[in-house]
């Protein structure tokens, strides 16, 4: 991308989350990462600081040029990240040489069973939200959709992508490609997943969201919660899969409080989590106080990285296949 178009206007840095925060106060924001630095041939000295941007594309909204500030930060990150030794994304590289994953498996309920539709929970349903990705399981069981979970899947890639490991993003892709080959029909809870599996694969991947709009759905919790509605659903995906998620839950019934920050990132995305913990956690805090303030009795959400990153701040975060059940059940 060069800065044809750019008109200084600020825009991106006003919507950006991370320079807003206390703990971002480091990153150069994202005229400067996405517009600036890449055009010159010095930009290989910007060092750990260009990763430090959750890829949320709040950015790319806001810029009145239409300039793809997100897509430029890719190309840097690709460029820069050989030389940079964070200490969490070295840790997700290497989950991911010795056992595929970018964190430790916890799950153990595999579906093998010749199913052709393959349910794909990702890395992070895979591990501390393990018991999401069994919640969802039964869920699209109730729901007819008989699905394998395969202990064959691997990382899509995406977390090592946004960190700039391209060639080891591309055989994790080569290894999923394999045993996608053996299903029809792919659904998965994470839109990180859906993207890559879209986007970059080629795979008509389904987020659960857009399996569920068609649904008849029955809510499963009491009183009223908020939304986080994920970045990369929104904004990644497409706002019509952000929407559907909001018409699944008032479908089922779930009263929804709809709060201004609802589409504001938590900080959980584009390698922050693992790179930049204090920022992570940070962003995470303001939000988890927002929603505290509102009265809610807790956030529903459909992203694995966000229930996890918000969870943590010790706010009830629930993934949308845990709040609602099937009207009928098979
Ligand atoms: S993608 Fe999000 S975090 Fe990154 S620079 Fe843009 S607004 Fe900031
Ligand atoms: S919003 Fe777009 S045009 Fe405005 S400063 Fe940022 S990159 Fe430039």
């Amino acid at each position: 991308m060069t800065d044809h178009g750019c008109i200084k206007c600020g825009s991106c840095l006003r919507a950006c989350p991370v320079l807003s925060d206390p703990n971002g106060t480091g990153f150069p924001g994202p005229r400067t990462v996405g517009v600036d630095v890449p055009r010159f041939p010095e930009r290989g000295r910007i060092g750990e600081r260009a990763l430090m941007c959750t890829m949320c594309h709040a950015c790319e909204w806001a810029c009145p040029s239409g300039l793809e500030i997100t897509g430029a930060m890719l190309q840097l990150r690709a460029e820069v990240s050989p030389g940079l030794q964070l200490p969490g994304h070295l840790r997700m590289r290497e989950n991911v040489r010795s056992f595929g994953r970018a964190v430790r498996t916890e799950f153990t309920g595999w579906r093998e069973e010749g199913n052709r539709t393959l349910y794909f929970p990702g890395c992070i349903g895979l591990g501390p939200l393990a018991a999401m990705t069994t919640t969802a399981s039964s869920l699209l069981t109730a729901l007819g959709i008989e699905h394998d979970i395969s202990s064959r899947a691997v990382c899509c890639g995406s977390p090592l992508l946004k960190v700039g490991a391209l060639a080891e993003a591309k055989v994790l892709q080569h290894r999923n490609m394999e045993t996608l080959a053996a299903y029809e029909r792919v659904i998965t809870s994470c839109p990180g997943c859906t993207y890559q599996l879209r986007e970059v694969y080629g795979v008509r991947a389904e987020h659960m969201v857009e399996v569920l709009k068609a649904k008849d759905l029955r809510s499963k919790v009491r009183g009223k919660w908020a939304l986080q509605l994920p970045c990369h659903l929104k904004r990644g995906l497409s706002p019509w899969s952000a929407e559907a998620l909001v018409h699944v839950l008032t479908g089922a019934g779930v009263d929804i409080v709809r709060l201004p920050v609802e589409d504001r990132c938590c900080g959980g995305g584009g390698g922050m989590l693992a790179g930049f913990p204090a920022t992570a956690r940070s962003m995470a805090h303001n939000k988890a106080d927002t929603y505290r303030a509102a009265g809610v009795e807790g956030v529903i959400t459909a992203c694995p990285f966000c229930a996890l990153n918000l969870g943590r701040e010790g706010l009830r975060v629930l993934d949308v296949s845990e709040a609602v059940h099937a009207e009928k059940m098979r």
